[in-house]
């Protein structure tokens, strides 16, 4: 149906629509017309890239009717130019013209670049905002600055909502952009995120701070902007509906962080326990942009990974006794004065799941590794009474551990002639596609074999182990141990082990079938599942 020029577009109230909306591209009608209907069941709220349509104008007559068939979802019409960081190739007026014809086949929103707004005539902008619901909106590909100068821009121009698109090159940028909706959504209706891998901050938490909504990738590999999260994570995982100022932060520092599986497992917990909390995947580069985003957001928890497991310690107010024996922290507390205090539950997620299989006193263990793991094992074993003895590639490291641990250094060469009731690999020898084995098959000497890499399932130490009828304890059980004892400090209520085992299971599951798509032939696919199945068994066991 045409709006006739001159009535007014119904205006679109915040109330009105969903916090996710789902950006749809594609550079053929046909299947841009087929993935919105696939996703209208369960989003109400889409943008259709029409800047990756080849022939926007042209497909516009074939997008009406699926506007008119779901009278109940909203639609945003987005046609980028390309000097805007878009696909689409035409002048300021062949955008206008698009955007017109999308308003006219009853697009209830459309997306103008506040260039483009610039550009016309104020006539010609008013007359496509009688027209439709509007949408001014300013990216930034590099960099999250001169928020106010933009948005100062912005304002000029009439519109309904105002949307800032900035780039987070630290953690702390995010910090910045909810500053500054919170300083300004009272007086204006506002969208604000940060793209980029540090942004997730702000796509998560930005509908808090006053963004009316945020966007959200159609599924893994269909982002429009770099950085954007599948639509059923922030669903799902991050439960980004229910977000809202009670909700405490909480997140996995490290860097690299990309393939961490903690947010999967501690968001699960959250939502299983009834626990207003989100917990995110934090990349930070440095320690000093973490400790000025863990103040300003506030941060309640952290877990803690590579590499800042040591530098964390000069930060926390205070620790527990073992882990300042161990000298590396995996948890982190913040106090509602501020102050970090510090844990090491690497210790509970080695001991615990050796202590359901056997007595520790006296039994003889091989820690292969003197890193953070490696400290944790031997430290916490020998509370325990086991006898420890440590190998590693660079024997002073090794020698140095045992000193501190009071335990024993072996030499590479001496590992055959010995016999454990415990190999555990502290090595990441193994992991992510890592083919290696950090023991040769004559080293194997024991009755289990604990191997501490998570990811794969099944590492060529573990299929060496199994072929010498070895037990094995895959790394997955210290991974959803660890990460227990997390959710017990921070909740104070048990952790629900089994949802935690689950949910870790299926997304190495997931992960496992999509290496062996990419890499590959098919029939290693059911043996990549088969690994993970076995891990998770030994899990649901615990
Ligand atoms: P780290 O502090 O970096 O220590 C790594 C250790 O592995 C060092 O002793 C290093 O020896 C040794 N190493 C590295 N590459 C090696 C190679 N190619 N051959 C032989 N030795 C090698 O790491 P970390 O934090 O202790 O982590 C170690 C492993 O445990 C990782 O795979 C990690 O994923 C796993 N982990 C699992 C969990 C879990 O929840 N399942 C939790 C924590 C850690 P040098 O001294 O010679 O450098």
């Amino acid at each position: 149906m045409r709006v006739p020029s001159g009535t007014y577009a119904p205006r679109i109230r915040r109330f009105r629509l969903p916090r996710l909306c789902v950006a749809v591209a594609s550079d053929d009608i046909a299947t841009m017309s087929e993935r919105a209907e696939s996703l209208v069941r369960d989003n109400p709220f889409l943008e259709l890239r029409l800047d990756y349509l080849s022939q926007p104008l042209a497909a516009l007559p074939k997008l009406k009717s699926l506007i008119e068939t779901h009278p109940d979802v909203t639609f945003i019409a987005t046609c980028r130019r390309a000097v805007n960081g878009g696909k689409f190739k035409g002048s300021v007026a062949a955008e206008l013209a698009v955007l017109r014809r999308a308003a006219d086949c009853g697009f209830p929103l459309v997306d103008m670049e506040l260039q483009t707004a610039e550009a016309l005539k104020s006539s010609e902008l008013s007359e496509l905002y009688d027209r439709a619901g509007m949408i001014i909106s300013h990216h930034n590909f590099r960099s999250t600055k001169h928020l106010h100068e933009q948005f100062a821009a912005m304002t000029k121009y009439p519109a309904d909502f105002y949307k800032l698109v900035s780039t987070a090159t630290s953690l702390h940028d995010n910090v910045v952009m909810m500053k500054f909706l919170e300083a300004n959504s009272a007086k204006h209706e506002m969208v604000g995120v940060c793209m980029g891998e540090q942004g997730i901050i702000s796509r998560v938490l930005g509908v808090r701070a006053g963004s009316v909504f945020t966007f959200g990738a159609a599924t893994k590999g269909e982002e429009t902007a770099p950085g954007q999260v599948p639509a059923t994570e922030l669903r799902d995982i991050y439960r980004i509906e229910m977000v809202d100022q009670a909700t405490q932060v909480y997140g996995v520092v490290g860097d690299p962080l990309s393939h961490t599986l903690s947010p999967v497992m501690l968001n699960a917990a959250f939502r299983r326990e009834s626990v207003n909390a989100v917990y995110l995947a934090l990349h930070a580069k440095s320690m000093k942009d973490l400790l000025a985003c863990v103040h300003d957001i506030p941060i309640r928890g952290l877990s803690v990974t590579m590499p800042y497991k040591q530098e964390i310690l000069a930060a926390l107010e205070n620790s527990d006794p073992l882990t300042r024996q161990i000298g590396a922290c995996n948890t982190v507390v913040r106090s509602a004065d501020g102050k970090l205090y510090g844990f090491n539950t690497d210790v509970a997620g080695i001991v615990v799941p050796l202590q359901q299989r056997m007595s520790l006193a006296g039994a003889r263990v091989l820690i292969v590794g003197a890193g953070g793991a490696a400290r944790a094992a031997a430290f916490g074993l020998k509370a325990k009474g086991a006898e420890v003895f440590i190998v590693n590639r660079t024997p002073p490291k090794g020698q140095a551990l045992a000193r501190q641990a009071k335990v024993k250094y072996l030499k590479r060469a001496d590992i055959a002639k010995q016999e454990f009731d415990v190999i555990i690999n502290a090595t990441p020898v193994g992991m992510n596609g890592n083919k290696h084995s950090p023991l040769e098959e004559k080293e194997l000497n024991t009755k289990f074999l604990f191997d501490l890499v998570y990811n794969p399932a099944e590492t060529r130490l573990i299929t060496m182990a199994r072929a010498k009828n070895i037990q094995v304890i895959p790394g997955l059980e210290m991974f959803v141990q660890q990460g227990a004892r997390q959710f017990e400090i921070w909740s104070g209520k048990p952790a629900p082990l089994a949802e935690m085992g689950y949910v870790v299971t299926k997304a190495l599951e997931r992960q496992a079938t999509q290496a062996a798509e990419a890499h590959e032939t098919p029939a290693k696919r059911p043996a990549a599942g088969k690994a993970v199945k076995k891990a998770s068994k030994a899990v649901r066991r615990t």
